[in-house]
């Protein structure tokens, strides 16, 4: 018996859990020695003690622990039966340690309280593991949160599915649903990108290679979100098909940055390319204005802002109208563009256009609220920009440009316009003056004529030409009968008149590339280059014949008939040089006068 007590004592003693028995009024009878170092009653006498009693013998730290024991035994003798708790027994400094604790009631046959054993096992690490689990789920959840990022699992043998709270969030639901699929997920796919998920589902399924993609959802709270998804296929060790794993991430944010960040780039590029047309641009017109620079005639002028104006406003079709001489209408002188290529004789007024008539830029942009010039040029243009050309405060003519696409005509384009409306005005200003300057210096102003200086020039020119290419060049020489009468009868100011009358007549009588000149007084000279003498000799009979026919009026009086002589030579024939066959008609004009005027003569 006592050897039987030893060995159950020794048992007892080896445990690492924590076992007490206790009598039916609490009264601790035996106790291992687990248990007693936990309450650090090793060195008590303590059989016969009960909880309340011990724990004035034990330290300050583990009394309250004792007392809550003796709570939890009248618990177990209420429920009478076995009963289960959890109990944390403080340790020195500060520390504790978690039991497992088991407390089984022992009746006698009549219901009265006979013992209660109390087995205890250590779970604190246990304990500290879960605890630490609990963490770290909670840290995950924390951080899926931040990150937006949601997941759900289907366990293929199974046919389970999970999803994670952040999932629920991304769909845009507070709380979560119960049996949620994947087909109620499939439900929130955008139409547009529903197809291409699900390839890229099956794809990754087949060629049993993870997914990645990214689409949108029309989520519950009626958002359009951006997710970015991963998803993989899980298999055991034997290659056995177990779950499929995806995930989700709102991505909207950074979608929207990066869609801000393309628009912000296409804008960019935009400007880029703008600049790139206006240097282009900037570069054109410097090259125009060189070129107008050194443009002898207007005509050269003229083709030359046809072409640069091709290439500044290409797809454009306009035109260049300039006033006729005192005259209250305008024509083009040069035109770009399909439409234009064979409308060179647009004539029309100052008043048919609102840009003139105001004497500002007109932009036409919208047929219903902008009345459209009169002169319009093409009726399909959408669009069009008329610029009045002036120099020196002085109305030179129009630049319009019409848009035939319905592209409208850029701010940019406008401005652009208006600076070659100015530069190619004082271009063409300038070479009208010129011109004017040097027809004054060739021209004579009474008649119109060219002078003799310009003869001169002209007939050295002519000459080297003709000996070159084989060719005759014929002169006449002219002389009015009697003109000194005319002055004499009508006065000086008839005889000018008499004098522009012939000047004019001798004009229309001579053929385009002939030349007539005021030699002097009342005597003229007509160059026909290519012409032999016969043709030259023809030609003065005509005017000879012809100019009696011509009537002079002069302050409401009739001047009366005019006469002339003529004297006809010819190079080469009278002479190698010019000198020598001015000279030789000179005196065929000597013998016509001797002979009796109103004749020609031809030099012998
Ligand atoms: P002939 O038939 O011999 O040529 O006789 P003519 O009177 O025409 O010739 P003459 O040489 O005697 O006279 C030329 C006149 O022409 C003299 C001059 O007063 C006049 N005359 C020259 N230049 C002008 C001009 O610019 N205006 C006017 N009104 N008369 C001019
Ligand atoms: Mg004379
Ligand atoms: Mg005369």
């Amino acid at each position: 018996m006592y050897e039987s007590e030893e060995i159950l004592r020794t048992l007892i003693n080896a445990s690492p859990d924590i076992i007490c028995f206790k009598d039916g009024q609490g009264r601790w009878l035996e106790a291992n020695q687990a248990m007693l170092k936990i309450f650090q009653l090793e060195k008590v006498d303590y059989r016969g003690k009960t909880d309340t009693e011990l724990a004035q013998l034990t330290p300050h730290f583990c009394r309250d622990a004792l007392l809550t024991c003796d709570l939890s035994d009248n618990l177990a003798w209420q429920t009478a039966t076995q009963s289960r708790c959890e109990e944390v027994i403080p340790i020195p400094y500060g520390n504790s340690r978690v039991f497992d604790v088991i407390k089984v009631p022992i009746f006698d046959i009549h219901g009265g309280r006979k013992g209660l054993v109390v087995l205890g096992r250590e779970i604190t690490e246990h304990k500290q593991a879960e605890e630490k689990l609990l963490k770290s789920e909670a840290l995950l959840a924390e951080a899926q949160q931040i990150a937006q990022l949601g997941y759900w699992e289907w366990d293929i043998i199974s046919g389970e599915e999970q999803w994670s709270t952040e999932m629920f969030r991304i769909l845009g639901l507070s709380l979560r649903i119960n049996n949620f699929t994947y087909e109620d997920f499939e439900e929130a796919f955008h139409p547009e990108d529903r197809d291409y998920v699900l390839q890229a589902f099956e794809k990754s399924i087949h060629e049993d290679k993870p997914y990645h993609v990214k689409f949108r959802l029309i989520c519950l709270d009626g958002k359009v979100r951006y997710v970015q998804a991963f998803g993989k296929l899980i298999r055991n060790a034997a290659g056995k098909p177990l779950r499929f794993l995806g995930t989700a991430q709102n991505i909207t944010e950074l979608k929207q940055v990066e869609e801000s960040l393309r628009h912000t780039n296409e804008q960019l590029q935009l400007r880029v390319n703008e600049l790139d047309q206006r240097s282009q641009e900037i570069s054109l017109l410097s090259q125009m204005g060189n070129l107008l620079q050194t443009c002898l005639t207007v005509d050269e002028a003229y083709t030359v802002i046809a072409r640069f104006m091709r290439r500044l406003f290409p797809n454009t079709i306009g035109l260049l109208a300039m006033f006729e001489d005192s005259s209250e209408r305008l024509e083009s002188v040069a035109t770009w563009g399909e439409f234009f290529e064979n409308a060179f004789d647009v004539v029309f007024a100052q008043k048919d256009c609102w840009a003139l008539r105001q004497k500002r830029p007109y932009y036409m942009s919208d047929r219903q609220t902008h009345p459209l010039c009169n002169h319009l040029f093409s009726t399909s243009s959408t669009f069009y920009l008329c610029v009045p050309m002036i120099a020196q405060g002085e109305l030179l003519g129009l630049l319009h440009i019409a848009q035939p696409q319905s592209n409208s005509l850029s701010e940019a384009h406008q401005r652009l316009a208006e600076t070659i409306a100015e530069q190619v005005a004082l271009a063409l200003a300038n070479l009208k003056l010129r011109q004017t300057l040097h027809n004054q210096s060739i021209r004579d102003p009474l008649t119109n004529l060219y002078n003799r200086r310009y003869l001169e020039e002209t007939l050295e020119r002519e000459f080297y030409q003709a000996e070159r290419n084989h060719q005759p060049v014929g002169i006449i020489m002219v002389d009015l009968d009697h003109f000194k009468q005319f002055n004499d009868t009508f006065g000086h100011e008839a005889g000018d008149t008499v004098l522009q009358a012939l000047g004019h007549f001798l004009n229309e009588h001579i053929r385009k590339g002939d030349i007539a000149c005021r030699y002097g007084g009342e005597e003229f000279t007509l160059i026909l280059p290519g012409a032999p003498l016969e043709v030259v000799q023809r030609r003065a009979e005509s005017l000879n014949n012809r100019v009696k026919l011509l009537t002079v009026q002069h302050r409401d009086q009739n001047l009366g008939p005019i006469t002339l002589s003529a004297g006809v030579a010819t190079f080469p024939q009278h002479g190698t040089r010019f000198q020598e066959v001015l000279r030789a008609a000179d005196i065929a004009l000597l013998r016509a006068k001797k002979q009796g005027r109103d004749r020609v003569m031809v030099a012998e």
